[in-house]
């Protein structure tokens, strides 16, 4: 069963995940974006025409390094990262961001509105979606949306500073129980749409080297994988196994 199967099947909705600011989220808003649902009833009306809902695919770019930005991207059961290349072509995740947050916010507060990361999708999903013309029109003449988005913007440039610590100094098995651990809180799913591939490319690694590591998870019974993902069996063992940067960030 792929993530897809359990969406319909409507599991997200039993799963419960502990220890995480999410939890409550993932229970009880299953169709919403947290940015939006924090806005007042007032600021809902002036942004709802401009906002679409779309569906983004696995893989897919949502941007390109040095592409100018054109949309802003409010994740609901998608889940985004976003990558710094490397000069030899791997990339290294420098944030993933869900339900929480908002995509492009970056390039929005720049003067020349060019993305400076490539950005991807990690877990397919809903979002919505406004162009970057109109929602910095209202960033610019509305206070209540500015703070509105704050804090997101303070716990994503937490995540950032914590994620150049991570990728230094902590092992590739702690990052890949933290790249579990932070995809799991975002998505909501027991099963992650997650292949070996794309979590070397995620934490700027090698696939054998993630591959060992799954194998020797699987033996331990943390983790079961096959062609539809990688199941998460024993969180709380997981949530012992990753480094301090899962605390550190906030999931
Ligand atoms: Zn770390």
């Amino acid at each position: 069963m792929d993530f897809r199967e359990i969406q319909q099947t409507g599991f997200t909705q039993d799963y419960e995940i502990n220890n995480s600011r999410y939890s409550s989220s993932v229970r009880t808003a299953e169709n919403s974006n947290l940015i939006l649902d924090g806005l007042s009833a007032e600021m809902r009306r002036v942004l709802e025409p401009s906002l679409r809902s779309v569906i983004l695919r696995k893989e897919q770019f949502l941007y390109q390094e040095e592409d100018h930005l054109e949309y802003v991207y409010f994740p609901i059961t998608a889940v985004v990262s976003e990558f710094k290349m490397l000069e030899d072509g791997r990339m290294v995740e420098i944030s993933v961001t869900g339900k929480e947050g908002a995509v492009g916010l970056s390039a929005l507060f720049s003067d020349s509105n060019v993305v400076s990361n490539c950005v991807q999708v990690s877990q397919a999903g809903q979002a919505k979606r406004v162009d970057a013309v109109t929602f910095e029109k209202l960033l610019r003449t509305n206070e209540k949306i500015r703070t509105g988005l704050s804090h997101f913007v303070d716990t994503y440039i937490r995540q950032i500073s914590q994620k150049a610590i991570c990728n230094m100094y902590h092992s590739v098995r702690e990052r890949f129980c933290t790249c579990l651990l932070m995809i799991q809180d975002r998505c909501g799913l027991r099963t992650l749409d997650l292949t070996h591939e794309q979590i070397a490319r995620t934490l700027g690694v090698y696939r054998p080297s993630v591959t060992n590591i799954a194998q020797e998870l699987r033996e331990c019974s943390m983790i079961n994988y096959s062609r539809g993902g990688i199941l998460i069996r024993d969180r709380k063992r997981i949530e012992q196994a990753a480094c301090s940067c899962y605390v550190a960030i906030g999931a």
